[in-house]
């Protein structure tokens, strides 16, 4: 199994016009990566061409010795839509998925030092794996799932998105005032505490309650 362009929902494709995340949206993350949660929403944009099934494997950039995996609940979209309100933003989920915002660490400090944008820190082939999504309906209430990751079974995050600051029907929102939101588009809600450095041979697993579950293996890129 190898990078996707599609997502799978209940067996059929789907295909995102874009993968948008948040950073900095759990206080504890927000605290270990020392800065503070932003008042709005910040985003920023993974290509989709990240991509990858779970089953698959992350692959280890030759440009980065630091990568570390960071477990977020996504959001699917059915429906897009531009200045969603508030009240209407829930309309527009498709479903939710297990996702990993996999981070070249050592580039995205370099980046933030200089000023520049986090594109190759994010944005590398492989850097978004993400699980079958499962209906809206019946993951409920996004507020209050448990969500941990696993690295070679050992506990690495156990957070819920009950600490989310920015939650699921604020993010639609501000994200659909700057761009138009599609049909298929995931956003990246953010990680909880306890992100952490991953290596070659790594199992990596994920799980929402309620959502499912992700695991994919890590080997450097050769
Ligand atoms: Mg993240």
């Amino acid at each position: 199994m190898g990078p996707v362009t599609r997502l799978s929902v209940e067996g059929r494709g789907l295909r995102p016009s874009k993968i948008l995340c948040v950073a900095r949206n759990y206080p504890e993350h927000a605290r270990e990566s020392g800065a503070p949660v932003p008042e709005t929403p910040v985003f920023f944009l993974k290509p989709t061409t990240a991509l990858l099934e779970s089953g698959g494997t992350v692959l280890l950039p030759p440009q980065s010795r630091r990568v570390d995996v960071e477990g977020e609940l996504a959001i699917v979209l059915g429906k897009g839509g531009r200045d969603v309100p508030w009240e209407g933003a829930m309309d527009l989920v498709l479903g939710y998925a297990v996702i990993f915002d996999i981070t070249a660490r050592d580039l995205q400090a370099e980046a933030k030092a200089k000023g520049l944008p986090w594109t190759a820190a994010k944005g590398f082939d492989t850097f978004a794996p993400i699980s079958p999504v499962t209906p809206a309906a019946r993951v409920g209430d996004p507020d209050g799932l448990s969500i941990r990751v696993e690295v070679n079974g050992g506990l690495a995050q156990d957070g819920n998105t009950r600490d989310m600051v920015h939650k699921v029907p604020d993010l639609i929102r501000e994200a659909s005032r700057i761009m138009r939101l599609e049909r298929g588009d995931v956003l990246a809600t953010g990680t909880p505490a306890g992100v952490r450095e991953i290596r070659d041979g790594d199992v990596l697993v994920g799980t929402i309650e309620r959502v499912g579950r992700l695991e994919v293996r890590v080997s450097r890129k050769v």
